[in-house]
């Protein structure tokens, strides 16, 4: 089975004219038909949002898009914040489910209306401590510990994982805001990461209402939403079947009518927060074959490294490959696919069946849509890329320049050196 990508190979010469490799492509029309299948698959739900996870393709223009399908932002930090602010989201479109949270970022979310979502038990106190208040609306997040199976195939083991408040804490916490002044409560919970299958959800989401049916009736407290979060996965080899967000929709409209409604809470909106779902699999690295090198194995080096998509290299992560206009080629070569980065981690594909390469020749990374270009970094001294967005109509336009050496040494700009780099001769 192959994967197809979603620019031709014409199309890409024609950029390439323009903006040289490598640079992130994302395509205007996929994002559009999933955020509109997003949107209709929950809703059965009167207050359902997706909160787009913004750490995972922070591009105002990208954002821009999803807002016309009535999404808000999910925000883990200062400067997500203040991008969803510049972009005009209001109030509750703000979601903040941040961990470790410096006090002074609950105080800008509260500044600007955002939902902010509790990681921890003593994060009541320094909420109250910096605001001097607890808000109306306050949400918190749980981590049941344990395993997280489905139908006994273990998905994630949140009992490793550093978020959330025990149950415990989350009945005591629920008592503690209610008292302080909180009115309307929320739960979120984040338990699997990237998980290619339909059950994930309405799993997440039984065990989530069957504690929103105990926490009412044990605290008092007024429950107005459940947030999914993130972790609805996208099949990144070419032997996946992706998820199908009505399936999904659905499952979770099951046990909210089974659990819920019969309770008399079926006003709950449902929230969600996806990050890759929405983007990964509309965004692509393309990069150029620089180099070639027959040693031990067979080497191709390609004008992108790790800065431009680190997964590979963070977690072994597979990235599909596309060798432009190759597509029906034999995969005659067994190549590792490096970077230029000095560190040897830094292989897009290792041991992979490729057609043979010729230098010149355009390659396109599958999948790089979302928790690509956004973990990029400088290490190296290398610069972060462009990012383009094709559009409906075919055409295309720069969404974000890429880096230039005067950006990397910005930050020695009230310094003497910064005046000696020689930035017109490089
Ligand atoms: C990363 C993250 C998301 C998005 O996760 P995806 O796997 O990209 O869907 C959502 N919510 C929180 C709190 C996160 O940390």
């Amino acid at each position: 089975m192959s994967k197809t990508p979603f620019v031709t190979k014409e199309k890409l010469e024609e950029i390439i004219k323009d903006y040289p490799t490598p640079f992130h492509i994302y395509d205007e029309k996929g994002i559009r038909e999933n955020a509109q299948a997003v949107k209709e698959a929950f809703s059965w739900n009167k207050g359902f949002r997706e909160y787009f996870a913004v750490k995972a393709t922070p591009n105002p223009f990208l954002i821009k898009i999803l807002q016309e399908y009535g999404c808000g932002t999910d925000c883990s930090s200062m400067t997500e914040l203040m991008l969803s602010e510049a972009m005009g989201f209001k109030g509750e479109e703000i979601m903040f489910s941040s961990n470790d949270t410096p006090p002074e970022e609950f105080a800008y979310a509260n500044k600007i209306g955002a939902t902010i979502n509790l990681d921890d038990f003593t994060h009541i106190e320094c909420l109250e401590e910096t605001l001097g208040f607890i808000p109306e609306t306050i949400s918190c997040r749980y981590n049941p510990g344990g395993v997280f199976s489905i139908s006994n195939s273990i998905m994630d083991n949140p009992g490793d994982a550093k978020y959330g408040f025990t149950k415990e804490q989350l009945f005591e916490g629920f008592k503690i805001l209610k008292a302080k002044g909180a009115k309307r409560f929320g739960i979120h919970s984040f338990l699997a990461s990237n998980t290619v299958t339909n059950d994930y959800y309405p799993t997440l989401a039984k065990q989530l209402f069957e504690l929103v049916v105990e926490l009412k009736n044990e605290t008092g407290c007024d429950i107005k939403f459940i947030n999914l979060s993130g972790g609805v996965g996208i099949p990144y080899r070419p032997d996946q079947e992706g998820n199908d967000i009505r399936v999904i929709g659905e499952g979770v409209r099951k046990v909210y009518e089974e659990v819920l409604v019969p309770e008399g809470l079926g006003d709950i909106a449902i929230y969600t927060e996806m990050g890759r779902f929405m983007m990964g699999p509309y965004g692509g690295l393309v990069t150029t074959a620089i180099h070639e090198k027959h040693t031990y194995k067979e080497y191709i080096g390609v004008d992108a490294c790790a800065v431009n998509l680190m997964r590979p290299a963070m977690y072994g992560a597979y990235h599909h490959i596309t060798v432009m206009g190759k597509e029906n080629a034999p995969l005659e070569m067994t190549y590792d696919v490096t970077g230029s980065l000095c560190e040897n981690n830094d292989k897009f594909a290792i041991d992979r069946e490729l057609p043979k390469i010729d230098m010149g020749d355009i390659l396109f990374i599958h999948d790089a849509g979302a928790h690509g270009f956004a973990m990029g970094y400088n290490y190296n001294g290398k610069l972060k890329s462009a990012e383009i967005l094709l559009k409906e109509d075919g055409s295309y336009e720069l969404i974000r320049r890429a880096e230039t050496p005067k950006d990397y040494f910005a930050t020695f700009d009230c310094f003497d050196i910064f005046n000696k780099i020689p930035f017109d001769k490089a």
